[in-house]
């Protein structure tokens, strides 16, 4: 069956698999889609293209769509920025050898949480969290997980909440691309670069939020991620009519971890997210416009 012919045709662009802190494995992820009746999907694993790598390259026929993806946290000191990248050249050279900075300014930020954890009297080693990881890029979700199997709490919220969140007891920064960085790393990689949830920016009001969205757009910004389970319908409303004025895509995803964000479902969200096939149709448009048609 045509994907895009599926009707109703939902999608989820925001997903992240076992190549990152996502518990799902990539063609486990494009099995569950299918089940559902996804027509689109996109793998954005932190700080690396391996998921979508994977999912491309799984030999099972399938009709659910894959868009090639990415989340690239950005620095922003007074919140938390990450950049989505979608059809983004997951071959490309010069953004594997940009990911691999980050990758291991990200191995050895967590290696020192867990010998915080360890000073705070909490027994555990770093194999214990490579473990839960299955082998993909290492996040504070799997240090939280680690901490939920020994009970030192009861959820990887609280385990945020109690020692890994920022300013918490075991936590570290680490190095972040600059927001220009991460926009351009994605450009170069023939990528669409979307600003992820906007509300984790903690900008005051919209006219804050306005003015870092027009200089992320001077930078290179093509989109904006409107549906995202954390959104109400005010927020909503808010990112469509700043991507409306700003000639910004739209974008949406449901964040999709499984065991690290149990309450969050694939498609879906926490129950009644529908993302409209629509909205890859204009990002495949703009690709055409921005890097030249058929240059995929
Ligand atoms: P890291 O990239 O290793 O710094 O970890 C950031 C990840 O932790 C992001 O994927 C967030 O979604 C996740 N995260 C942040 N706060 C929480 C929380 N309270 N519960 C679960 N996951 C969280
Ligand atoms: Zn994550
Ligand atoms: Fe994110
Ligand atoms: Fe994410």
């Amino acid at each position: 069956m045509e994907a895009a012919r599926r009707n109703p045709s939902f999608i989820d662009l925001h997903i992240h698999s076992t190549a990152s802190d996502g518990s799902s494995s990539p063609s486990e992820i494009i099995k569950a889609a299918e089940n559902i009746g996804l027509s689109a999907i996109a793998i954005t694993d932190h700080d690396t293209v391996e998921g979508s790598a994977q999912a491309l390259s799984d030999l099972q026929s399938h009709c659910v769509e894959i868009l090639p993806g990415i989340e690239i946290s950005a620095d922003f000191p007074s919140g938390s920025m990450h950049i989505l990248g979608y059809l983004i050249r997951v071959d490309d050279l010069s953004l594997r050898q940009t990911l691999k900075i980050v990758q291991e300014a990200r191995a050895k930020r967590n290696l020192r949480i867990v010998k915080n954890l360890r000073e705070l009297g909490i027994d555990m080693k770093y194999d214990e969290v490579i473990e839960v990881s299955g082998g993909g890029q290492v996040g504070r979700p799997h240090i939280a997980q680690v901490l939920v199997h020994k009970g030192v709490v009861q959820s990887v919220d609280e385990a945020f909440k109690t020692f890994l969140k920022k300013g918490g007891p075991a936590y570290v920064s680490r190095y972040r691309l600059p927001p220009s960085e991460a926009i351009q790393t994605i450009l170069r990689a023939a990528g669409i670069p979307v600003l992820a949830h906007p509300f984790t920016l903690n900008a005051r009001n919209e006219r804050e939020l306005e003015r870092i969205l027009v200089d992320l757009k001077q930078a290179g910004l093509k989109g904006v991620e409107v549906y995202y389970p954390d959104h109400g319908s005010r927020s909503k409303a808010q990112y469509k009519r700043l991507a409306l004025r700003h000639g910004l895509l739209m974008t949406g995803g449901t964040d999709f971890h499984g065991a690290a964000k149990p309450e969050v479902h694939l498609g879906v969200g926490k129950g009644d997210m529908r993302i409209p096939y629509r909205l890859v149709e204009e990002l495949k448009k703009s690709k055409g416009v921005v890097h030249g048609l058929g240059k995929r």
